[in-house]
């Protein structure tokens, strides 16, 4: 395997580079738009959104295997290319159970893995239902949208019962063809947020990361430490609910978990994600292999890397856009970059906007101290941040 198709052409697809140069691979991606980061990595680029088939079928004349940066694909379709024996790792199966949140739920469910309380909303649900369904759970809950959520947009934490009538009455009278479908959940009051890179191989090794602890602002990724300062039991849960999860799935490739720790010492499940995860950018410059050389190699039949640290820990944390501008912040980068042992990753997008995921800093320290973590993200925090 030698040619790797890449359906989605984003940042997560931009940090394959450097293992497709390790390992002699020639990466093929599938983008809309000629400004796509990936777009300077591959070798060649099938100019189409990610759900079209169609151009996923020109993309499989192109390469020997292809896989995902990016889940928002159309199953359906692609299931007649993989039928006609077009090789997608990890393969359709494996992706089916996880694009829609509630059947996600449901699949962990079945598996005994934990999760929060859930259910769907969907116009079956009767008001006097409802009502029950959610004094049963109790306020404030979380309404997710079941597909197509991504760093919070579609997660809203509801916390009466009128702004939830608001919420639901705002989205039926927008005029779109499809109404999105919901799942509504316990609001888990988190200790705190983990997260695990996990990835299994053609021939069913499963290798895991070091847990991390992740911090959240308004449900979009702020800042990463590497390892989490947890309990090695509590590692040791989260590394076998990967390994179930993966082993089940017959996964070839990389996943990302994400998981609540509660006050009350319980690990909970949050969300899968079917490939590379930001929550994993740490391992680029502070592990023997990085998770975007490990997709790689996974998805080649290659031995997998060795995911260990070759630092004591590190912060990661995401550059986020605060304001719409074509500036490619030069002079905060140099500032960035003048921290001791900071590793900074440009995504050379064209545009900010707020919120929008710009780059990232990973900086590598010499012991395991979550206050100097901290103390470090607010460092870069300050400078990259006006006011
Ligand atoms: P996305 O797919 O957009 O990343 P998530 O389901 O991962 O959405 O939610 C984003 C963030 O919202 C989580 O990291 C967490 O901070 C918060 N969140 C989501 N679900 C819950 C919940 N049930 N209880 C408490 N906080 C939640």
């Amino acid at each position: 395997m030698k040619r790797v198709g890449i359906i989605g052409g984003g940042q997560l697809a931009w940090m394959m580079g450097d293992g497709a140069k390790k390992l002699g691979l020639e990466l093929i991606v599938q983008t809309p738009s000629r400004q796509d980061p990936a777009v300077n990595i591959a070798q060649e680029t099938v100019f189409a959104t990610v759900d079209d088939a169609a151009a996923t079928e020109v993309l499989a004349k192109k390469c020997d295997v292809i896989t995902f940066e990016n889940e928002f694909v159309n199953l359906e379709a692609l299931s007649a290319l993989e039928n006609q024996g077009v090789c997608f790792r990890p393969r359709l199966a494996a992706l089916a159970p996880l694009l829609d949140k509630y059947h996600q739920r449901c699949y962990l469910q079945e598996l005994g893995l934990p999760v929060p309380h859930f259910f769907a909303l969907d116009n079956t649900v009767q008001p006097e239902e409802l009502q029950s369904k959610i004094e049963h759970l109790g306020f404030p809950v979380v309404l997710k949208a079941r597909r197509h959520g991504y760093d919070g947009q579609g997660t809203f934490i509801i916390r009466d019962w009128a702004s939830l009538q608001k919420k639901l009455a705002g989205f039926s009278t927008e005029k779109t063809v499809n109404q999105p479908l919901f799942l509504i959940e316990e609001f888990v009051p988190f200790e705190r947020e983990l997260a695990v890179i996990a990835a299994r191989s053609v021939n069913g090794e499963v290798v895991t990361y070091p847990v991390v602890e992740t911090q959240q602002e308004q449900q979009v990724c702020r800042r990463v430490i590497a390892p989490a300062d947890i309990t090695a039991n509590h590692a040791a849960e989260i590394d076998a609910i990967a390994h179930t999860l993966l082993n089940n799935l017959q996964v070839v490739g990389v996943f990302g978990i994400e998981l609540f720790l509660t006050t009350d010492g319980k690990v909970l499940v949050n969300e899968i994600a079917p490939r590379t995860h930001n929550s994993g950018h740490f391992s680029l410059d502070a592990c023997e292999t990085s998770q975007f050389e490990q997709q790689l190699r996974a998805v080649c039949g290659l031995p997998l890397g060795n995911p260990a640290f070759k630092t004591p820990s590190a912060v990661m944390v995401n550059l986020l856009g605060y304001e719409t501008s074509q500036s490619d912040y030069q002079s905060k980068r140099q500032e960035i970059a003048e921290i001791p042992q900071s590793y900074i990753h440009w995504y050379g997008k064209k545009e900010s906007r707020p919120g929008r995921k710009l780059g990232h800093v990973t900086v590598l320290l010499d012991s395991q101290n979550r206050d100097a973590a901290i103390a470090i993200a607010r460092t870069i925090e300050s400078i990259w941040y006006p006011g």
